[in-house]
């Protein structure tokens, strides 16, 4: 074989290379997704078997969050993924033996049962003081999630506040957001053209009216960044 063929050949490799890679981008990003989400359902079973053992029998409780600080559990599930943040958009109601998910006692008809909507759209009910618990573990998770993403991205994440402050970039109105392809315009954050063949982040319903999006890590130092501008602004923990 001539060099210049092996030459060829070594192009065509390269090139099939960089379509699987950039064929199982989102395949990877979809594979964490599910993975966060089977998490999150087996650690619910594992508080419903719990809850139904002490139901037949308090005495084989298995040990486990209820046994434990709830402000320690609930730190250690949302580090997990194992739970969602906690929610502004709370119902209240008359408890009606919902289980609840930070301390995992029924809620009896006399107390209130705060309902809302997981991430993946299971409605979690909690007693109110362990919606406070909830809440505040949230504030500080969020508060630890900026730090540790600063820490990684740091210079991107000053580059979105410096767009911030001078208006090239818009603040995130919610993370609501899909993954796919198809998209051909510039990303909401570095400018750079985001081809249809590449992997984006598409804000649901736009900003300001207009189609919205960002390569997967402009997103999320975007959201984070914004995350971190709305808790500047407000003195209450503010979850979206
Ligand atoms: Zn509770
Ligand atoms: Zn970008």
């Amino acid at each position: 074989m001539s060099l210049s063929a092996t030459g060829v050949e070594v192009e065509r490799t390269s090139a099939s290379m960089r379509a699987s890679i950039d064929l199982a981008t989102p395949l990877i990003l979809e594979s964490a997704r599910t993975l966060a989400q089977t998490r999150r359902c087996l650690a619910a079973t594992r508080r419903c078997i719990a809850l139904s053992r002490r139901l037949l029998n308090p005495a084989w409780g298995i040990s486990g969050a209820a046994d434990i600080d709830p402000h320690i559990s609930i730190r250690e599930r949302l580090e997990r993924g194992a739970l969602s943040l906690a929610s502004k958009a709370v119902a209240a109601r008359w408890g009606s033996g919902q289980s609840c998910v930070v301390c995992e006692r029924l809620i009896a008809p006399s107390e209130i049962a705060n309902g809302s909507v997981g991430t993946d759209g299971a409605r979690l009910w909690t007693h109110l003081t362990c919606l406070r618990i909830w809440r505040a573990e949230t504030a500080a998770f969020e508060v630890r999630q900026i730090a540790r993403e600063r820490n990684v991205q740091g210079e991107l994440c000053a580059f979105v506040r410096r767009g911030f402050a001078n208006g090239t970039i818009e603040i995130l109105p919610h993370n609501r957001s899909r993954l796919g392809r198809g998209v051909n315009g510039p990303c909401s954050v570095c400018r750079r053209h985001v081809s249809p063949n590449e992997t984006a982040y598409e804000v649901v319903g736009g900003v300001l009216g207009r189609p919205a999006y960002a390569h997967p890590i402009c997103y999320r130092v975007w959201w984070i960044e914004s995350l971190a501008n709305r808790k500047s602004q407000t003195s209450h923990p503010t979850t979206w």
